[in-house]
């Protein structure tokens, strides 16, 4: 008795889970490359609202250039690294009541509803 079948059944399901993992990889790949669309549009958004706002700034007479840039490494070293980001700490803020983690940007407890003072604004 022969079981050549059972190879070529075999053969057919790999065959089928291959097709199968590649129309997954695509799918997975379109939705990072619109998650990535998304990204550059907000980015281009908020590079045309800074810019418009420092363009703003500059024609009231409120700071120029240079000044700008000398307050832009000011910010830039205040989070410890020289990297030209802004990268808050992650820490999370604790609760001078309970004691308990919120997020830095928590203005009350979300365990016990204390005012968390000194929050982080972003
Ligand atoms: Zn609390």
């Amino acid at each position: 008795m022969s079981y050549a079948f059972l190879s070529g059944y075999r053969v057919q399901a790999a065959a089928r889970q291959a097709v199968e993992a590649g129309a997954e990889a695509e799918a997975a790949s379109n939705r990072a490359e619109r998650a990535v669309q998304r990204l550059e549009d907000v980015l281009a958004r908020h590079a045309l609202v800074l810019k418009t706002l420092l363009n703003f700034c500059e024609k009231r007479g409120l700071f120029n250039e240079p000044e700008f840039l000398r307050m832009m490494e000011e910010v830039d070293l205040s989070d410890g690294i020289r990297d030209g980001r802004y990268k808050p700490g992650a820490e999370p803020k604790r609760c001078v009541a309970c004691g308990r983690a919120n997020q830095r940007t928590a203005i009350r407890c979300m365990y016990c509803g204390e005012d968390i003072p000194d929050r982080a604004i972003i």
